[in-house]
């Protein structure tokens, strides 16, 4: 199975996604959703106000804890009038136990200006929706695609998870090229009758079987014979969350040095990170080959041999080592007078005497296997 790179620079592969690959995507889905659906209290009855009201609720809550608050809301203020109308206090107090109340605010803020602009009507147009006080493009997607038939996506973390798996993309989910590459895809999936069941069912799949924390219930699926992870086995890794700000990413190259009996390490420095520790030793940025072999020789040993061997990463608090590595054979290393800094040792003593901290964890198996 082909996997595809999403970014902003690399397009997907159009033999993927075109045609019939659609149909059967959006098929699967809705006929999963026929039998599955879950059955809300704003559901199956096309009215924009209650899909407005619901999406800005579960913004923030759980579906089961935002129905009686839903109901208790549509029962006092069943339109966009009466919101608009609602003396504020009123409104704090329908809204209290839910939190963020400038969502609320914002609501009647727009429902005020719906009923001096559109005459009472929530606007069908996407655009139109989007433009409305606290609005954002999900939201003017669900609106415009459940209330109005509109055949926009509305994409939102539960679809970006799903498609991040179904494709394979390893981009971070809060890439902006990876978003605007599934709106595309997704566009172009929504069936022409049936866009807002399309959404919907979407949004239960991420809901109930594609879900974050307990891992997806991929048997369950039905888009789960063309998903990349699935098939690969890699719904653990997918999808890839943004590093957090402020962690800085140093590129490192690992060099496993050994001839056939014993490893290179080197003691840490004192002070700063993993201080006085020992490493596998190591190079500032990623080298290819032949720099890594020119360090090596820097060191004055004599390399004989190099191959590459698995990435790894590390990730600390503030900033996270992305390892490249190779393994290097040399002429024997002469243990009475090591080069600079290094130690040779055998597997025994970097078990017992050496402290090796798990950022280089990827490595010690070669370690061990010289000792
Ligand atoms: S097959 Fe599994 S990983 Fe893929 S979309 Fe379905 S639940 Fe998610």
């Amino acid at each position: 199975m082909q996997k595809i790179t999403i970014s902003s620079e690399t397009a997907v592969p159009d033999k993927l996604w075109h045609g019939s690959f659609y149909e059967s995507l959006a098929g699967n889905l809705l006929r999963w959703y026929d039998a599955n659906k879950r059955e809300l209290p704003w559901r199956d009855c096309r009215n924009a106000y209650f899909t407005w009201v619901s999406e800005i609720m579960l913004q923030q809550t759980r579906v089961a804890a935002v129905i009686p608050y839903f109901l208790r809301f549509i029962g006092e203020l069943p339109d966009v009038k009466s919101l608009a109308e609602c003396q504020p206090d009123r409104l704090m107090k329908l809204w209290e136990g839910l939190g963020y109340y400038s969502r609320v605010r914002n609501m009647q803020k727009a429902a005020q200006r719906i009923m001096s602009e559109y005459e009472g009507r929530i606007p069908g147009e996407y655009d139109e929706i989007l433009r409305l006080e606290g609005i954002g493009p999900y939201t003017a997607g669900a609106i415009a695609s459940i209330a109005f038939g509109k055949r926009v996506p509305a994409i939102d973390g539960n679809v970006l998870r799903i498609m991040a798996r179904f494709t394979g993309s390893y981009v971070p989910v809060s890439d902006t090229g990876f978003r605007k590459e599934i709106h595309r895809l997704l566009s172009a999936c929504i069936p022409k009758d049936r866009p807002g069941d399309f959404n919907q069912a979407m949004m239960d799949l991420g809901a109930t079987v594609c879900v974050p924390k307990e891992g997806p219930a991929c048997k369950k699926c039905p888009l789960s014979t063309g998903c990349f992870a699935c098939i690969r086995q890699e719904t653990e890794s997918l999808p890839v969350k943004a590093q957090k700000k402020g962690r800085k990413i140093v590129p490192l190259t690992v060099l496993v040095i050994q001839d056939g009996k014993y490893t290179a390490i080197r003691k840490r420095k004192e002070k700063g990170l993993l201080a006085g520790m020992y490493e596998f030793p190591n190079v500032a940025g990623t080298l290819n080959e032949q720099e890594a072999l020119q360090n090596v020789k820097n060191e004055g040993l004599d390399p004989l041999k190099i191959e590459r061997i698995e990435d790894s990463f590390h990730v600390f608090t503030h900033l996270e080592w992305r390892m490249t590595a190779y393994r290097i054979r040399v002429a024997e290393l002469d243990r009475e007078n090591p080069e600079g800094d290094m130690r040779f040792v055998s597997k025994d003593e970097s078990g017992q005497k050496y402290a090796i901290p798990s950022a280089f964890s990827a490595y010690i198996k070669y370690f061990k296997e010289n000792g």
